[in-house]
């Protein structure tokens, strides 16, 4: 589940609003996983029942407010927008493990 939004929004994303360089764009997109690299920081690696947001360094709000300024500059728009997608991604898992949890 939450690795399936991680690979179909920026497909969605790519091709509804950059027709010009798709693949490109697709390719930034899709790095935008490879923050979850802060997971490995944590113990255990890997807990389905732990919402990423604000537990991991990259995942904070600081950090988003990073990711925002990112994508608010023209030449790091894309990667701004990458870090945000993935932020969002795992958002709605969080969200979504909140409603499993009631
Ligand atoms: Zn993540």
């Amino acid at each position: 589940m939450h690795y399936s939004i991680h690979f179909l929004v920026p497909v969605a994303v790519a091709f509804l609003f950059f027709k010009k360089d798709q693949r490109k764009v697709l390719f930034i997109l899709w790095a935008g996983i490879f923050i979850d690299i802060d997971h490995l920081l944590a113990t255990p690696i890997f807990d389905p029942e732990r919402c990423s947001i604000d537990f991991h360094p990259l995942h904070t709000y600081w950090a988003l407010i990073v990711y925002v300024g990112l994508f608010l500059i023209r030449k790091t728009r894309v990667i701004g927008l990458a870090l945000l997608l993935h932020i969002l991604a795992d958002a709605i898992d969080c969200w979504l493990l909140f409603l499993e949890s009631k």
